[in-house]
């Protein structure tokens, strides 16, 4: 069944009104009409089954028949810190990691990233990207969008640490020299609903000035194994990983 996102204040106990982008979908693209069942999530704390009252002006009115259990987030709240990859690598980024259930995405500059943000690029990036993550949470049955923050420095980032449980950085040097038990480490130690901070580097690595200061600042280096990932592949690995150990393996 299609599912719509809409802010908190456009449901409540008995309805929701639907505006914006997503009337053209249910009116041109899905062609639906009166008595038409969507499900409808606030974005925070409620998914329900809702049936097509009527239309009016550019607004469409849905009848709420029922709240649907809403079990589709990852028990820990993961944030990806993905410092700028290729191309449209980003893109491929938000909507796979969307996917894997990360609640939050932070662009980095990274010392090696050959893409550049200015502002009025920024800008149309972050729209883009936005509207990447509500589609792909939309077709993963998420009841939330995840955040995407602007574009952070290194050391803007770092001074974000405090605001999670555990703060980790991806480094290729430990899965070259073989240590790989850190991630699993600190996913034993990790509680429901704690939250972690991921940091991954762009196709050129991290700057040994860089891997320096994550770790000064507390951040663990964690090894994804004994093979080299891309960049892009490196999130994903890490969001699979929390899901089978948090929802597939208890
Ligand atoms: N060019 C670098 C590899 C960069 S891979 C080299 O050859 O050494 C891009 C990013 O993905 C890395 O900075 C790291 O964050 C992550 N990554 C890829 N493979 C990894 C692995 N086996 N262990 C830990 N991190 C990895």
């Amino acid at each position: 069944m299609q599912r719509y996102f809409v802010a908190k204040e456009q449901m409540n106990d008995h309805m929701v009104l639907i505006y914006g982008e997503d009337v053209k979908h249910i009116t041109r693209v899905m062609r639906m009409t009166e008595g038409d069942h969507i499900i409808c999530s606030n974005n925070y704390d409620r998914v329900c089954l809702c049936e097509i009252d009527h239309f009016e002006d550019d607004q469409v009115v849905a009848l709420i028949i029922e709240d649907l259990p809403s079990d589709s987030e990852l028990p820990v709240n993961v944030t990806i810190a993905q410092a700028l990859p290729k191309g449209d690598k980003l893109d491929l980024v938000i909507q796979k990691g969307t996917e894997l259930g990360a609640a939050q995405f932070i662009p980095v500059q990274g010392e090696r990233s050959i893409v550049k943000w200015d502002g009025k690029k920024e800008d149309k990036r972050l729209d883009r990207l936005n509207k990447i993550a509500k589609e792909a949470a939309e077709q993963s049955h998420r009841s939330r969008i995840p955040v995407i923050k602007s574009l952070h420095s290194m050391g803007q980032l770092i001074e974000r640490k405090s605001e999670f449980d555990h703060v980790l950085f991806a480094y290729e040097e430990k899965g070259k020299s073989g240590e790989h038990k850190q991630l699993a480490n600190i996913l034993a130690e990790a509680k429901i609903g704690e939250s972690l901070l991921f940091v991954v580097g762009p196709e050129g690595g991290f700057s040994e000035g860089e891997a320096n200061k994550l770790s000064d600042a507390g951040f663990i280096p964690c090894s994804l194994g004994p093979r080299i990932l891309r960049a892009e592949t490196a999130p994903l690995y890490i969001l699979s990983t929390i899901s089978y150990y948090f929802e597939l393996e208890r």
